[in-house]
């Protein structure tokens, strides 16, 4: 195997990172090199940019609108817009629910949905998980109970992030309560605007109004959202969560956290010199970078045998453990090399209602916040313990 790019592979990151120069509008790129909150405008502004250039679908076959690309473009790709500090495009549409409708929807849901996936016309949301019903999935509850031309939802969603944006969400939900828990589930499109859903906000540690609790109470949905098969949608699911796990170790935003990493160690004083020239913050930066660079390897290598194969395979979940463990210590770096700067909790800064942060130290002020909601990284996407299970069953055999 030879991780090196081509000279085809090369021309092809030099295109896309002059395009994201070119491109890429300097007020969202500072949002999000900085680590302040962006607006649904914001996201949608920025969906729409790439989905006229004609690579919002980055991932998805000519016939339906992607560019065509190799699974190594589609790496570069990523990994350039990351490091270029592009807003990502939501994966909720054009990494989940399009490749399940591509795959097992009928020909008029394909017609309707996929365009305005690739245009961002439709803002989705993800309805899998409920409360008792997280890694053990397939104990989902939510019921659809068929009515004439209609199913009848009641149940409850959590956790579902930008749900308050969302005018639609994909759901698994119970359609036989009789048969065995994966055999009774079903895969049905919702459009949020139907009467009977309520949306209620969790706010999470660093105040943001990321994720949702959904309730459904009699919400009538029209038996044509059905994708595929009554009862077969536990398939469908899992296909979707295969292509959750794209692009999950997060080199490229890796890659850019460290920079900014060693800019605020740089510009830290300890004993009169830079943080960063310090041995043991230096040592512990240095070894993060090793593990990094590693990680790059590994995701290089699972793009080969991704390829090979043909299909999203258990090792990704190596690249979840990895990916998301060094985020979470370039997050701690960060608030160590901080330190106090990091303590004002300052959320009208991070909304961007005020210029600048009370403490006057604008790289440090947000850094607190970003600590705090990196919690959740080794938890979504199927926790890393549920990943390291993964592992020992279908990658060792144990
Ligand atoms: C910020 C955020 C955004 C999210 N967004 C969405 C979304 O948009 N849509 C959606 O449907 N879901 C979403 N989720 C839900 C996410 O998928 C679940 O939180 C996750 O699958 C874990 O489920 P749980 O929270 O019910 O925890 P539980 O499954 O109850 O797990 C609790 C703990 O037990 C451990 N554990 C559980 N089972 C095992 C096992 N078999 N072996 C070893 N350890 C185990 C877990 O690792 C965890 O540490 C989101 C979660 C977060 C935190």
């Amino acid at each position: 195997m030879d991780l090196s790019y081509s000279t085809q592979d090369l021309a092809f990151k030099e295109q896309v990172s002059t395009w994201l120069q070119e491109n890429l509008p300097a007020d969202l790129r500072d949002k999000v090199i900085g680590h302040r909150r962006l607006s649904r405008d914001d996201y949608v502004r920025w969906h729409r940019i790439v989905a006229a250039q004609g690579w919002a679908g980055a991932s998805w076959p000519v016939e339906h609108g992607g560019p065509g690309w190799t699974a190594v473009q589609r790496h570069i790709w990523d990994e350039a817009c990351a490091l270029a500090g592009a807003p990502i495009i939501m994966p909720f549409g054009v990494n989940m629910v399009a490749p399940v409708i591509m795959a097992f929807g009928n020909e008029a849901q394909k017609r309707h949905y996929l365009p305005r996936i690739l245009n961002c016309d439709d803002w989705w949301c993800q309805g899998y998980s409920e409360p008792n019903a997280g890694s053990d999935l397939a104990a989902l509850r939510t019921k659809a109970e068929r009515d004439g031309d209609h199913y009848v939802v009641n149940g409850q969603k959590t956790w579902t992030t930008w749900a308050q944006h969302a005018n639609m969400i994909f759901c698994l939900v119970r359609t036989d309560s009789g048969a065995r828990k994966q055999e009774g589930i079903s895969f049905l499109l919702i459009s949020m605007d139907s009467p009977g859903i309520t949306v209620r906000p969790i706010i999470m540690l660093d105040e943001e109004h990321e994720v949702n609790e959904v309730f459904f109470d009699n919400v009538r949905v029209p038996a044509e959202n059905l994708v595929g098969t009554e009862n077969q949608g536990w398939t469908y699911a899992k296909y979707l969560l295969g292509h959750e796990r794209t692009n999950i170790a997060a080199v490229g935003r890796s890659k850019r956290e460290l920079l900014l990493l060693k800019k605020l160690a740089v510009n830290q004083k300890k004993g009169g010199k830079d943080l960063l020239t310090d041995p043991v913050f230096a040592s512990k930066v240095a070894s993060l970078e090793i593990d990094l660079m590693a990680l790059e390897v590994l995701v290089q290598k699972t793009i080969d045998l991704q390829s090979k194969r043909g299909a999203p395979i258990p090792e990704a979940s190596m690249l979840k453990i990895k990916g998301s463990e060094i985020q979470l210590r370039i997050g701690e770096l960060m608030l160590e090399a901080v330190g106090p700067y990091g303590a004002p909790f300052d959320p009208e800064y991070l909304e961007g209602t005020r210029a600048h942060s009370v403490s006057d130290n604008d790289e440090a002020a947000p850094i607190a916040a970003l600590y705090l909601n990196q919690r959740k990284i080794a938890i979504y996407g199927g926790s890393n313990e549920v990943q390291k299970n993964v592992i020992a069953k279908q990658v060792l055999g144990l």
